[in-house]
C-alpha cells in the first residue's frame, strides 16, 4: 500500500484543467486515482481518456462515463447534460469507449474505498448530506471512503453517532479520526462557487486528506466548448464554478 494517494475526480472533458492538475501532482511523486467522470460537459473527453490510460491512473466509472458508452438510460439527466452525453458519445473513439466500460464501479487501496457516487449506489447517489453520508457509514466498514460526483470537496466524519461536514472552498487540510467519507472535489466543473480546479493528497501514514484548488486556462476550456456545439452554458459555469 502506498503512503500516499494523490486523488482526483470529474475531469468532465476538460483537458486544459487536467494537464494543470497533474502536472503538479507530480512533485508528490505517488499514485494518482481518479473517482470517475472523465468525460462529459467539456470539449476534449478523447484526450483525457489517453492522458488517464497513458499515465496508468487507477479509475472508477462516474455516471457521465457510463452514459456515454450506453450503459446508463440517458433519461436520467437533465436537457443540458443530455446534450452533451450525446456529443460526448458521438465524439468518442472506439479506443475510448472501450477503456470507459473496462472501468470499476468501485476500487479498494488499503484501506481506502473508492467510488464515483456512493457505497449504495456507486454510479448515481449523490453523498451531498448528512442522511446520505449517514447510510454510508452504516453500509460500509471501512474506515475511509473516497466519493466524488458532487463536484464539492468536503468531509463527512463519523463520530459518537454524530456526522460533522466541512468545506473546502479555499482549500485546506482534514485530519482523519474515525470514520470518514472525503470528496476531492472536481478536477474540471467545479461547483462550490469557486472555479478553480480541485484536487487532493490521501496521506495514509500521518492520517492527512489536503484539499487544494489551482487556476487553470479557463478562457481556452470554455471556449473550446463553446467552439465546439456544446450548451453555452457549460462554457459558463466553468468560469463561476457553479
Ligand atoms: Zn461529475
Amino acid at each position: 500500500m502506498p503512503d500516499r494517494l494523490c486523488v482526483i475526480s470529474d475531469i468532465h472533458g476538460n483537458l486544459e484543467a487536467l494537464e494543470k492538475v497533474l502536472g503538479l501532482l507530480e512533485d508528490y511523486n505517488c499514485p494518482v486515482i481518479c473517482l470517475g467522470d472523465i468525460v462529459g460537459y467539456g470539449a476534449n473527453p478523447n484526450e483525457c481518456v489517453s492522458l488517464i490510460k497513458d499515465r496508468q491512473i487507477k479509475s472508477v466509472m462516474g455516471n457521465h462515463d457510463a452514459a456515454a458508452v450506453g450503459l446508463i438510460d440517458l433519461n436520467w439527466f437533465n436537457p443540458i447534460a443530455k446534450r452533451a452525453i450525446k456529443w460526448t458519445t458521438n465524439k468518442l473513439t472506439t479506443e475510448s469507449k472501450s477503456f470507459l466500460k473496462s472501468q470499476k464501479k468501485s476500487i479498494k487501496i488499503g484501506e481506502a474505498f473508492m467510488v464515483h457516487g456512493s457505497p449504495m449506489d456507486p454510479i448515481t447517489e449523490y453523498v451531498s448530506n448528512i442522511f446520505v453520508a449517514n447510510n454510508c457509514f452504516e453500509f460500509l466498514e471501512e474506515d475511509i471512503t473516497l466519493v466524488g460526483h458532487t463536484h464539492v470537496p468536503l468531509s463527512f466524519t463519523y463520530n459518537r453517532d454524530q456526522i460533522k461536514v466541512e468545506h473546502y472552498i479555499n482549500g485546506g487540510k482534514f485530519t482523519i479520526n474515525g470514520r470518514c467519507i472525503l470528496n476531492p472535489g472536481s478536477v474540471g466543473q467545479p461547483r462550490d462557487g469557486n472555479q478553480m480546479a480541485s484536487y487532493a493528497v490521501l496521506d495514509f501514514k500521518n492520517k492527512e486528506f489536503f484539499v487544494y484548488r489551482t487556476h487553470y486556462d479557463i478562457n481556452l476550456a470554455s471556449k473550446k466548448i463553446l467552439d465546439s456545439g456544446l450548451p453555452e452554458f457549460l462554457a459558463s459555469r466553468i468560469r463561476i464554478g457553479i
